[in-house]
């Protein structure tokens, strides 16, 4: 009878502790999504969109300003 060979990869030599797999996963949280500054008014708004201030794509008007003007 053929030995069976089971363990063909790397196995782990220990437990990964739940200190040690929590402070590796400290990195992995998602990042806050990229933000630019509207040319127009400078407001800080989420890139490709219409600014919400200003309403302002692109160096054109698209829509109404929702309240205060700048
Ligand atoms: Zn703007």
């Amino acid at each position: 009878m053929m030995k069976l060979n089971i363990q063909m990869f790397a196995v782990p030599f220990r437990k990964v502790s739940k200190t040690r797999k929590r402070l590796r996963r400290s990195h992995n949280a998602m990042e806050i999504p990229g933000m630019t500054k509207c040319p127009t008014c400078g407001e800080m708004i989420k890139p490709h969109r219409v600014c919400k201030n200003c309403g302002n794509y692109k160096k054109k008007q698209i829509i109404e300003p929702k309240e205060k003007t700048v």
